[in-house]
């Protein structure tokens, strides 16, 4: 029987290996990037927001396995969510990811594989590579309200 560190580093190691909406979109989708220097990662989030809806999201970018998971799981988790949905959902992953400055957050939105990178917050200098694809996303949620 797997503990549940196994069960979260096998979900971790799954959208590492075989990441979850990968490529680019074409303009007017929205494209913003983000850099880790502390670890070398960087992002590139494309999002298409149609009726306050994000329809499409893609990935690009490279980094360690912390920082391509985590933009791997948050894709499938916002594919297709409202963008308020979405920011409810950022900010419930920041405040999992003990970033300072975020209130409790609406627990309504669900987290999901999301959990399994809870193990990070034992790890600081892994949160900003975990955070990266998170900011680099409201990044371009903000663009996309302008
Ligand atoms: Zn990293």
């Amino acid at each position: 029987m797997p503990g549940l560190e196994d069960l979260y580093r096998e979900i971790i190691l799954d959208h590492y290996k075989s990441p979850r909406n990968r490529g680019t979109l074409e303009p007017p989708a929205i494209r913003t990037e983000g850099h880790n220097p502390l670890c070398g990662d960087e992002i590139e989030v494309y999002i298409a927001v149609d009726n306050d809806i994000v329809s499409d999201i893609k990935i690009s970018g490279q980094g360690c396995s912390i920082s391509q998971s985590s933009a791997s799981m948050m894709s499938a988790a916002i594919k297709g969510k409202p963008v308020a949905e979405v920011r409810a959902l950022i900010h419930r992953f920041k405040h999992m990811m003990s970033i300072e400055d975020v209130e409790e957050p609406d627990t309504s939105a669900p987290l999901g594989d999301l959990e399994a990178l809870q193990g990070v917050v034992k790890f600081p200098v892994r949160i900003k590579c975990a955070v990266l694809a998170w900011n680099t996303l409201a990044e371009g949620l903000d663009t996309a309200a302008q």
